[in-house]
């Protein structure tokens, strides 16, 4: 059975349709890889029983001929997710066994098209890093090893649970949120696809908020067009989240394969970042080479304050972050340590619940938003916010999207940056922008380094242009031929 954990999405969907196995089999033998890959520490939850019961009700629905998008296809679900009944806990300690008594929007999306679930995918502790290392369950190892290396390494991050799963064949696809990276960075560094769709595309309901204006959920797939089925019963408008738009989901599966002949293709100079490795800047010049033998015209553009958006991310997102934690007090939910009184039980339920990055950034929050600072700081990078934003609108003008690499390297060793927040959060450079700006963008392989590891392209769309994303990913893909998966060690 083990062969139904190596079909795509797509493959798996239409093997059930035609029965060549049922519901109970593909999860079956996804429950199994699960099982068998603790070493990758990709779940911090296995539900087996739950998927079996799912598997179950959704073979029952097929025999009715009432299956839906997706049904019977095993995911796994991020722990940001808040799920019904079952623990979620965002990787934090200080949530400890909180059960959620609702459903977030995007997982019921799921469920409603027939989803199965796997379990809960470890992650950053709230969303916050680049590495998984930040999790209270501690890293996800990447499947991904370098050539004649066994050094662990990490799936990038914090979507490191979702990333890695979806590359070592545990789950068909995952569910993943990003802030400044988090979707796109883990999916270059596994070989696998991810889209962070338009702000708005997905409601935020029931995803444990980091910083609410930039927060987008979206999927981690094995292929470009998985991922558009997957973002198709992800997002819609909901009525539960004010900032979630009230617009047409498309038939994202519908773009892929679609000709991107005229497409104009925008080169933001910008990107070039000092001390790029050269095989980062050849990885790019020949994806421009794949789109223009495709028939898109490459047009060199200007984004010109995109070296203020790292400084800008890291005042806006713990600013935020600071606010959105408050909320954990040891009151309602989640761990308590008591004191000797109510505010010694705040402070020691905080000092003991939260790890050393979550507590970084409420501090640099609380900073920024402090009365003496909060003009220096926080409304200045609101300011060149907007103008990263304007840059955008100006270059697409000129051109349809945008293609940059999706991170400055290939996956590095656990421990690499851990000292060194700074270092780490280079890491989101490409990528932050694009949040700051609300724009869709997705990572795509595109092809290994020398030492045998993935990396990934990225393309920036309108917004709402969700579409021609997964168009022009389809052409990098079928260019790329990325076919190869990690070899199995563990
Ligand atoms: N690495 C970035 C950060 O640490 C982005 C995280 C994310 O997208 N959730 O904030």
């Amino acid at each position: 059975m083990s062969d139904l954990t190596k079909l795509t999405l797509k493959t798996a969907l239409q093997g059930l349709e035609s029965k060549s196995f049922s519901a109970v089999e593909l999860t079956q033998a996804h429950v199994a890889a699960v099982e068998s890959a603790k070493a990758l520490n990709a779940f911090v939850l296995e539900t087996p029983d739950k998927a079996l019961d799912m598997a179950r009700a959704s073979d029952a629905r097929r025999a009715r001929g009432e299956a839906g998008a997706l049904d019977g296809a095993p995911l796994g679900i991020k722990d940001l997710f808040c799920t019904e009944g079952v623990r979620s806990t965002a990787c934090s300690r200080i949530l400890g066994d909180f059960k959620p008594t609702y459903e977030s929007t995007v997982t019921a999306n799921l469920w409603r098209d027939g989803a199965v679930m796997l379990g809960k995918l470890n992650m950053d502790e709230f969303a916050m890093g680049s590495s998984n290392e930040s999790s209270a369950f501690g890293p996800v190892i990447n499947p991904w090893r370098g050539q004649g290396d066994d050094t662990p390494r990490t799936p990038g991050g914090s979507s490191g649970g979702s990333a890695a799963a979806v590359a070592a064949e545990l789950c068909l696809g995952a569910t993943a949120t990003d802030t400044g990276g988090s979707i796109r960075q883990p999916a270059a560094f596994t070989g696998t696809v991810g889209i962070k769709p338009t702000y708005g595309r997905c409601s935020r309901w029931g995803v444990v908020a980091f910083a609410s204006s930039l927060d987008q959920a979206g999927p981690i797939a094995r292929n470009v067009e998985d991922a558009a089925i997957l973002l198709k019963s992800m997002a819609g408008h909901d009525a539960k989240d004010s900032t979630s738009l009230d617009v047409e989901v498309p038939d994202f599966a519908s773009f892929v394969g679609k000709s991107v002949k005229g497409l104009r293709i925008g080169i933001p100079k910008e990107y070039r970042a000092d001390g790029m490795p050269p095989e980062i800047e050849k990885l790019w010049e020949q994806g421009v080479a794949w789109l223009k033998a495709a028939g898109c015209e490459i047009v060199e553009v200007s984004l010109p304050h995109t070296k203020y958006a790292l400084p800008a991310y890291y005042i806006v997102a713990p600013a935020e972050a600071s606010s959105n934690l408050a909320r954990y007090d040891g009151m309602r939910y989640g761990l308590r340590v008591d004191g000797a009184n109510l505010t010694e039980t705040y402070e020691q339920t905080r000092a003991q619940g939260f790890g050393e990055e979550v507590k970084r950034r409420i501090l640099i929050g609380s900073y920024v938003l402090s009365a003496g600072y909060y003009d220096a700081y926080y409304l200045k990078a609101l300011k060149v916010r907007r103008r990263i934003s304007d840059d955008f609108d100006q270059a697409f003008e000129k051109v349809d999207a945008l293609l940059t690499p999706t991170a400055p390297s290939a996956a590095f060793t656990l421990g690499e940056n851990a000292d060194d927040p700074v270092a780490m959060y280079l890491n989101d450079i490409f990528t932050v922008t694009v949040n700051l700006a609300g724009l869709p963008g997705m990572s795509v392989p595109a092809g290994v380094d020398a030492n045998g590891l993935p990396l990934g392209l990225q393309l920036i769309g309108r917004p709402l242009d969700e579409g021609t994303l997964f168009s022009l990913g389809g052409v990098i893909e079928e260019a790329a031929q990325f076919k190869t998966r990690p070899q199995r060690w563990w």
